[in-house]
């Protein structure tokens, strides 16, 4: 598909499917909020259709209407008519972008440095995340906080300035080898993406599945020098750079030499699993990547899929619950697998959470530019989780572990907001 068309050359078929039944609208955050059929998929979809069909011009309204929805996927779960809403989710917002609707130089500009420049180039990004790991292990982020300064700063840019992640002390690069063996007999050659911004803030986790993928029969190929997988590019209607980084992916991590390659981001792994749909008209790469979709697992789904290794039966009691990150459960329809591997652990007692797979609000940067809905829906989450009584809040994605770290931490809450691989990791580490 060419970058300079985006929902009139979609294939008409995947824009005429709604079927305009509503049964999408009550798990829809945004219509749920507003009750404006505008917010609804349904609605959304009708917009589409129109600039589809030439009836609708790309405005300003239809712009703010594609950012206003969190891509949640959650229409998807619910829809009868299987409305691939991912897909025309991602060439609204390309075709919002195309039209050039929303241009100012400020936001030319944080998009220039942040999609085409910072993101582009993970080197870049890690320098950018030493510079803040030494502000922070140097006390200056403490200082700043503590002498008041802050409050000089327009509302927004405190809040924006509260919500800045601890940067790990070490990265995965300084934590992973470039191939770990397997321990014991090896089954499996396995790669693992580290991941952007995973990488910086939980490296750890990173740590933490190469060790539970070693202990479960692979051998596991961690290169230093990885690239982003692109998915913040196209939700943000950059579609050829997505391509770009789709390619750079695929050059890296050749399909046909790994048995799986493995993402532990529940973002990440929706988007992954569908290069195909990226570069289906680009000769060279449209069978390799074909084959790339069948070989990127998520963490949860592979592990269920090669059968786990049960941890030994001494681990300390304790009480669990699980967030379903929305593009783990409605992109990649993965909900059994990571209640299966936490009940896996013994004497972890899992409750379940109420509207476990309604969105938290982080959803890719919308906690970013959307701070009043990613705040309500927060909130929303955290009063479920308080409910449960649980001490610990298990969740396969980056974007909803900060999401849920900042906010019970706005809150005063003591919980502990972790991987469920890290759970496994630990249960693994206990028995030894
Ligand atoms: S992706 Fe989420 S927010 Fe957007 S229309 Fe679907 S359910 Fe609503
Ligand atoms: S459930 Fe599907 S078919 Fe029905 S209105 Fe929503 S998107 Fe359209």
């Amino acid at each position: 598909m060419s970058s300079t068309e985006h929902l009139k050359s979609l294939d008409y078929s995947v824009l005429q499917q709604c079927m305009h039944c509503g049964l999408c609208l009550p798990t829809c955050p945004t219509y749920d909020a507003t009750k404006v059929e505008r917010n609804s998929p349904r609605g959304r979809i009708a917009l589409m259709r129109a600039i589809a069909d030439d009836r609708l011009e790309p405005s300003r309204a239809f712009a703010d209407e594609m950012y206003f929805c969190l891509g949640c996927l959650a229409c998807m779960t619910a829809c009868p008519a299987g409305v691939n809403y991912a897909e025309l989710f991602e060439h609204a917002r390309a075709e919002a972008e195309q039209s050039g609707v929303l241009a100012s130089p400020r936001r030319n500009l944080i998009r220039s440095f942040t999609l085409r420049w910072l993101f582009m180039d993970l080197r870049r990004l890690q320098l950018a995340g030493y510079a803040l790991r030494l502000y922070q292990q140097l006390g200056i982020q403490t200082l700043v906080r503590r002498s008041g300064i802050l409050n000089l700063l327009p509302k927004r840019l405190r809040e924006l300035e509260a919500m800045t992640p601890e940067i790990q002390p070490s990265f995965s690069s300084d934590l992973i080898a470039p191939v770990t063996p397997a321990i014991g007999v090896k089954k499996y050659r396995v790669a693992m993406l580290a991941g952007c911004a995973q990488d910086l803030i939980f490296s750890d986790i990173n740590r933490d599945t190469v060790e539970v993928l070693v202990r479960n029969g692979c051998e596991v190929v961690t290169p230093r020098d990885q690239v982003c997988c692109g998915s913040l590019h196209a939700h943000n209607g950059e579609w050829e750079l997505a391509q770009q980084l789709a390619r750079k992916q695929i050059d890296q991590f050749p399909p046909d030499q790994f048995d799986a390659i493995i993402t532990n981001a529940g973002g990440c792994g929706s988007h992954l699993k569908h290069y195909h749909k990226l570069l289906g008209d680009d000769p060279v790469y449209r069978e390799s990547a074909k084959l790339w979709d069948q070989k990127v697992k998520d963490i949860h789904e592979w592990l269920m899929e090669i059968g786990l290794q049960s941890p030994v039966d001494n681990q300390p009691l304790q009480t669990v619950t699980y967030h379903e990150s929305c593009h783990l459960c409605h992109g990649q329809k993965i909900v059994l697998q990571p209640r299966q591997l936490l009940r896996a652990i013994p004497n972890l007692k899992l409750v379940e959470l109420p509207e476990s797979a309604w969105c938290c609000g982080s959803a890719g940067i919308y906690n970013i530019v959307q701070p009043k809905m990613a705040n309500e829906l927060a909130l929303r989450k955290i009063k479920h989780i308080e409910s449960t009584g649980a001490s610990v809040v298990a969740t396969g994605n980056p974007g909803c572990l900060l999401q849920i770290i900042n906010s019970a931490t706005q809150k005063g809450l003591k919980l502990r907001v972790v991987h469920p691989i890290t759970l496994l990791a630990e249960a693994y580490q206990q028995g030894d």
